[in-house]
């Protein structure tokens, strides 16, 4: 069992990681930027370190000072949460060298993981189902390129090898704009990854956001939780998650998660992690694997009773997995709605002082949030100030609890998106279930 763990984040995550932690009777250090002294979180760790100004170049993202806060509080291994350095393989790297444990897969894996060309061609061969494309990077022979676009049919979208966060991406829809499309994506490519290898996919048109949530020990065990929903999205961020996803086709769900669970075993994964998919007309394309705890990782955890925190944690200090896929029993339906310190219509954040908070609460309603009243919310991170999370034994129940949550959800002082929330519970489309990744944005009027 570890004995000390360095929380290498912030906000709700952090205070996330520290429960899980207490509960096990581990013990804590928090590191924070100066503004974030007050943070939750830190005011309950049993350590704290200020490593560094509010940039998060200067701290949550400055490797030498984390290492630094590992060797002076005498932690043994790192939690990273989700953003900042949780995908960072190099990190990874020099926490392992530096003879502390990261809480998450090897540095190798995350360096497979975080190149989508060797991402795709792992889960290919590990029998995932995966976007028709080119197989690989795209080269200098035009013609060649041409002829995959054919095979493939138009549209088509091209991808940056090294992108992420919804970057370096072109859609292009006639054999006329493909070449000078894959000059610019490699340009682009180049400019903000330092990586100019790109790679071509079918585009697909009226996809949903399906996903796999696995847990692996690296000791041979390897088990999934089950799929989450999350097309809710607005400029590639989920906004709205749900478990499990709506409305799939029973058959090629269980082929999927069984191919999820071989893929883990085939490349010694170990920890928590996500397959993304776009599931199509009956069918899912993997996109990529996300190689941390997730944002919308609770609710699983609602469907399954799986606490994925602490399994990270008894699995990076070298336990086996705690349950066995026969364990799992999937019961009911949740929601998470990401409550966000934003303007409502122009989406800009909206930092400052929280005047009131009131969560909501009452049977099967969870709600993660790092605000307390008084707590000054700054303006230099994500503006994630909360998520309202209910379960209920079946979709209809766990929506009308979320109706209920967002009613008795009191944040003052700052804007937030609650009554965006609200208005989503109660559309109509998105309670039959099902909708595409577009919808939003479409009822947005984007
Ligand atoms: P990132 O790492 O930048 O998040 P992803 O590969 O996960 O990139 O893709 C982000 C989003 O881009 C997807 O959620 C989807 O909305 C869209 N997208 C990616 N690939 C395709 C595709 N082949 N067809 C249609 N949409 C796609």
């Amino acid at each position: 069992m570890l004995d000390k763990v360095l929380i290498a984040n912030r906000g709700e995550i952090a205070l996330r990681i520290l429960r899980a932690c207490k509960e096990l009777g581990i013990k804590t250090v928090a590191v924070h930027s100066k503004v974030d002294a007050d943070l939750k979180h830190v005011r309950l760790a049993d350590e704290t370190v200020c490593i560094g100004p509010n940039s998060p170049t200067d701290s949550y993202l400055n490797i030498p000072a984390i290492i630094t806060a590992m060797e002076i509080t005498d932690s043994v291994a790192v939690h990273p949460g989700y953003g900042f350095l949780a995908e960072n393989a190099d990190f990874a790297e020099r926490v392992e060298r530096s003879g502390f444990t990261f809480i998450g897969p090897s540095a190798d894996v995350i360096r497979i993981m975080g190149d989508k060309v060797a991402a795709i061609d792992a889960m290919r061969k590990a029998g995932v189902p995966t976007v028709p494309g080119s197989n690989g990077a795209l080269d200098d022979n035009h013609e060649r390129t041409i002829q995959i676009a054919r095979d493939i049919g138009y549209p088509v979208i091209i991808k940056a090898a090294s992108g992420g966060g919804g970057r370096g991406m072109r859609v292009v829809q006639t054999e006329a704009h493909l070449i000078n499309a894959i000059a610019v994506t490699q340009l682009e490519a180049k400019n903000a990854f330092g990586d100019d290898t790109v790679y071509m996919e079918k585009f697909l048109q009226t996809p949903r956001h399906v996903e796999v949530q696995v847990l692996a020990d690296g000791h041979g065990n390897a088990i999934h939780l089950g799929d989450r929903d999350c097309s809710l999205q607005r400029r590639h961020q989920k906004v709205l998650e749900e478990a499990p996803a709506p409305d799939i086709d029973a058959e090629a769900r269980e082929k999927v998660l069984a191919s999820c669970v071989k893929a883990c075993k085939d490349i010694g994964y170990s920890g928590a992690g996500t397959f993304e998919f776009l599931y199509e007309n009956g069918h899912y394309y993997f996109i990529e694997m996300n190689t941390r705890v997730q944002v919308e990782h609770p609710v699983t955890e609602m469907i399954t009773g799986v606490d994925i925190v602490k399994e990270q944690l008894l699995v990076a200090g070298g336990e086996p997995l705690s349950f066995t896929q026969d364990d799992i029993i999937f019961r009911g339906h949740a929601f998470e709605c990401r409550i966000n310190a934003e303007d409502a219509t122009t989406f800009m954040p909206s930092p400052g002082k929280v005047t009131t908070f009131h969560p909501p609460g009452g049977n099967g309603v969870r709600v993660d949030s790092h605000l307390y009243c008084g707590y000054t919310i700054p303006p230099n991170y994500d503006s994630l100030i909360a998520k309202v999370i209910t379960y209920g034994k079946d979709r209809d129940a766990a929506l009308a609890r979320m109706s209920n949550a967002l009613d008795e959800l009191f944040i003052l002082g700052i804007k937030t998106n609650t009554d965006m929330q609200r208005d989503l519970v109660a559309d109509a489309e998105f309670q039959r279930g099902g909708i595409n990744i577009h919808y939003l944005e479409k009822k947005l009027g984007l």
